[in-house]
């Protein structure tokens, strides 16, 4: 089969013309610094497709998630002395199938993530192993979670436990702007949201974020925090640690424009999961799953995951693999590497945070209360890792919202071989 000429991406930027429009008044107008109207725009239009009050532009969603853990630590514990962190040396509950950005400013802040198991059912934080983990731990009073590729799982659940619990909630809706959970926008559940412009989301500023919430005082701590903490004085007055994390007004250009082209981007990207679920079937695979009484996902990125029983031989080791070719069998390694064979970006399912060397001596609480294997292993002790497993028969799809049918059919074809 022929490559495509030019690479169909997993996830790449969009662009329309308006973008270029407002950057370009921000450029005519000097505005080139990090104040004026695109950031005071996309803090508007944010606040009001989230459905929240306040949106505070910042220069990435890392930056807001760790703003985030500033203000529940705050909130929980206090403001910690010069040099300390916000929820130093405290346990905090987090997805564990999930980009490491979404818990890295738990450690930013001392914390120590404590990983709660994924379910099968919606490849998030399963609710149930999280009551679990609140029963070992019951002084825990934050919780982290992400909505894994734009399908959101029970985060109202979620909600519900960490008050039955007086925890807060930080949601990191990165991946999810746009999708609902019982028709409410994700990034309106945490008691801190953030969502993210990065060049490979649904929308893009080329990077940026937002921090989403209901309280002005938090909003305004939040701004300042961004913008190095400067007190109101005729000097650089400082009472505490600054970040420079505030967006820059060139970006939020680009992010204003952006949004007008929000939903096309979503029936887009619905129309390629609609593809490869028709295209697939009769495989032994099935695409990412979502509760379709509850969730409306913004179909990010499309994925699958193989049947046990039509998985080949594959062994993973930190950075290589290795399959055995199978009749009628498969997987993951050798369908990414038969869709790379035609210059398409496929991808594995997020490795999960507590097989990742830097995390695997933090505990990971599985669905039954036992703790997950410090290891490679799906299956350990007779108990079942469902990230683990998960990781091990997934992958993400070329999700392009640029990809023409016929590439797709392309693509579907090749994952048909695999099988063969
Ligand atoms: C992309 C992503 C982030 C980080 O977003 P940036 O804007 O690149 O900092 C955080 N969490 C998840 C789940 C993501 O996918």
């Amino acid at each position: 089969m022929q490559p495509f000429e030019n690479k169909v991406w997993l996830a790449s930027p969009t662009m329309h013309g308006n973008e270029m429009k407002y950057v370009t008044e921000a450029y005519e107008t000097n505005w080139m610094s990090t104040v004026g109207a695109n950031i005071n725009e996309v803090e508007k239009v944010a606040a009001e497709k989230a459905g929240v009050k306040y949106a505070v532009a910042l220069s990435c969603c890392t930056a807001a998630l760790h703003l985030c853990v500033k203000l529940a630590g705050e909130r929980l514990y206090g403001k910690p002395a010069i040099g300390h962190g916000a929820v130093e040396g405290k346990r905090v509950f987090c997805s564990d199938m999930t980009f490491d950005a979404t818990l890295n400013p738990v450690v930013y802040e001392g914390g120590i993530p404590v990983f709660i198991d994924t379910e099968y059912d919606s490849w998030n934080m399963d609710p149930v192993a999280l009551e679990k983990a609140f029963e070992m731990y019951p002084e825990v009073k934050l919780v982290v979670s992400a909505e894994l590729y734009g399908f959101p799982g029970d985060i109202k659940r979620i909600k519900e436990i960490c008050e039955k619990h007086g925890a807060l909630l930080i949601e990191d809706a990165a991946e999810a702007m746009g999708a609902t959970w019982d028709g409410e926008q994700c990034g309106t559940f945490g008691d801190y949201s953030a969502i993210s412009y990065n060049g490979n989301k649904i929308i893009t500023g080329s990077s940026g974020g937002c921090l989403l919430t209901n309280n002005i005082e938090d909003a305004n701590r939040v701004r300042k925090w961004s913008t190095q903490a400067r007190e109101n004085a005729p000097w650089y007055q400082h009472e505490e640690v600054g970040y420079n994390y505030r967006m820059s007004n060139v970006i939020a250009g680009v992010i204003r424009g952006q949004y007008e082209y929000l939903e096309e981007h979503i029936a887009q990207k619905k129309a390629v999961y609609e593809r490869y679920k028709e295209g697939l079937k009769g495989l032994p695979v099935r695409m990412n799953p979502f509760d379709a009484d509850r969730a409306v996902p913004n179909y990010w990125l499309s994925a699958l995951i193989i049947d046990e029983d039509a998985m080949c031989k594959q062994v993973r080791g930190e950075t290589e693999a290795l399959y055995i070719k199978e009749a009628s069998k498969s997987c993951p390694t050798e369908i990414l590497e038969a869709i790379s064979g035609i210059n398409a970006e496929g991808r594995p399912v997020w490795k999960p945070m507590h097989m990742q060397p830097m995390y695997r001596m933090h505990e990971c609480i599985g669905r039954d209360g036992s703790m997950r294997a410090k290891t490679n292993a799906y299956i350990a002790g007779g108990v079942e890792d469902i990230g683990a497993d998960i990781f091990r028969r997934g992958l993400c799809l070329p999700s392009d919202n640029k990809m023409t049918v016929e590439q797709q059919n392309l693509v579907i074809e090749i994952i048909r071989g695999c099988f063969e």
